[in-house]
C-alpha cells in the first residue's frame, strides 16, 4: 500500500568499539567485517558513531586497548569504509567514526588524555556513562552532583579541540553544567523525549528546547523502554512520535538518529532490548517508514536521517 522508500541513515550510536575489543580479547580477527558491516549496509546505514563503552570502573589502560583496537580495524578495512574524522562525508563507503561512551578512565589531566583520544580519531564523546566519575555525573549519580572543576576543563579542552560533547547519559544537572560551560553546540546522540517516556536517560522538553536554542542534536534511540514503557507500544512508530514531539519544539534542524542497536552484545543486552521492529542495524529503514507514516515529508525525514547530521559535522569538526 505504502510506497518502501530507502534512504541513507547517520546513525549516531552504535556500541561497536565495545564489541570489537571483547571479540578481539577472544581471538577473533575482522569483525567489523564478519559482524557489522554487511548489516549496516542491508539497512542503508551510510555513516555509524562507533562507540567505545565504558560503564565507570574502566582505566586508562583499557581505554587505550579498546580504541586502539577500533582505529586498527577502521584503517584495515578502508576499502569498504571511510574513516571519518571531519570534512565531507563518501558517498559510495560507510562513514565510521570513533567516539567515546563515558570517560570514567580520567581521573586527572583531561587534557592530555583527549589530545591522545583525538589523535587515535575520536571526534564524539561524553565525560559519563550513567555513572559517576572525576568528570561528571551520569544519570545514575547523585542528583545534586553535576560537571567537576576537572569535568568543566574536559569541556573547554573538547571545545578547543573541536571534540563533539554528548551528553545523552548526563544526569540533569550535569546536563545544564555543559551546556553553560561548552562554547559550541552539543549533541545527545542517543535520547527521546520523556514526554513520550518518562525514563530518566530521556530528555524533557526544557532540555530538548536548549538543545535546539544551542544548535545542537538529538539522536532518536531505539532502546525499547526509551521508546516507551507501555510494551505494545514499544515500535518504530512510537519513535517517530518521539520526532514529531521534537519537530513540534522547533526542532527539524535538530534531529538525528542514533539507534544504540545491542543485538551483536552479550549478557544483559542484545536484541531483547530493543524496538520490536528495531532490532539490528538490518532493520534501520523501518524508522524511514514509520517517520512517512506519522506525517514526515521527503524533505524533513532526509533531514532526520542525514542532512542535519552532515551539516552539523561540516560546520563543527576540523576538515
Ligand atoms: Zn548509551
Amino acid at each position: 500500500m505504502h510506497r518502501y522508500m530507502s534512504m541513507e541513515i547517520f546513525d549516531l550510536h552504535a556500541d561497536i568499539g565495545m564489541d570489537v575489543l571483547s571479540k578481539k580479547l577472544k581471538g577473533e580477527k575482522d569483525i567489523l567485517k564478519t559482524y557489522h558491516l554487511d548489516k549496516l549496509a542491508q539497512g542503508n546505514v551510510s555513516g555509524v558513531g562507533m562507540a567505545c563503552f565504558f560503564e565507570g570502573h574502566e582505566n586508562w589502560q583499557t581505554a587505550q586497548s579498546m580504541v586502539s583496537a577500533l582505529r586498527e580495524e577502521l584503517e584495515q578495512n578502508q576499502d569498504r569504509l571511510h574513516f571519518y574524522k571531519g570534512g565531507t562525508l563518501s558517498e559510495d563507503r560507510l562513514n565510521a567514526m570513533i567516539t567515546i561512551e563515558g570517560m570514567c578512565f580520567i581521573e586527572d589531566e583531561p587534557e592530555a588524555h583527549l589530545d591522545w583520544l583525538y589523535d587515535q580519531g575520536a571526534r564524539i564523546g561524553s565525560l559519563c556513562w550513567n555513572d559517576e566519575n572525576a568528570l561528571a555525573t551520569g544519570v545514575k549519580g547523585n542528583p545534586l552532583r553535576g560537571l567537576s572543576t576537572l569535568g568543566k576543563r574536559a569541556i573547554q579542552h573538547m571545545n578547543k579541540l573541536n571534540m563533539i560533547i554528548d551528553v545523552s547519559h548526563t544526569n540533569e544537572k550535569s546536563f545544564w553544567d555543559v551546556l553553560e560551560t561548552s562554547s559550541k553546540p552539543v549533541i545527545a546522540t542517543h535520547s527521546n523525549s520523556r514526554q513520550l517516556s518518562n525514563v530518566d536517560r530521556n530528555l524533557t522538553d526544557q532540555q530538548i528546547k536548549a538543545l535546539i536554542q544551542k544548535e545542537g542534536l538529538i539522536g532518536l534511540v531505539a532502546a525499547r523502554w526509551f521508546v516507551s514503557k507501555d510494551e505494545s507500544l514499544q515500535t518504530a512508530n512510537q519513535l517517530a512520535l518521539h520526532a514529531l514531539h521534537i519537530k513540534e519544539l522547533g526542532g527539524i534542524n535538530h534531529l538525528a538518529i542514533g539507534f544504540d542497536y545491542m543485538d551483536f552484545l552479550e549478557g544483559n543486552f542484545g536484541r531483547a532490548s530493543m524496538a520490536s521492529d528495531l532490532q539490528d542495524a538490518s532493520q534501520s529503514q523501518n524508522l524511514i517508514n514509520a517517520l512517512k507514516e506519522v506525517g514526515f515529508n521527503e524533505v524533513e525525514i532526509k533531514k532526520v536521517a542525514w542532512g542535519n547530521v552532515e551539516a552539523f559535522f561540516l560546520k563543527h569538526l576540523k576538515p
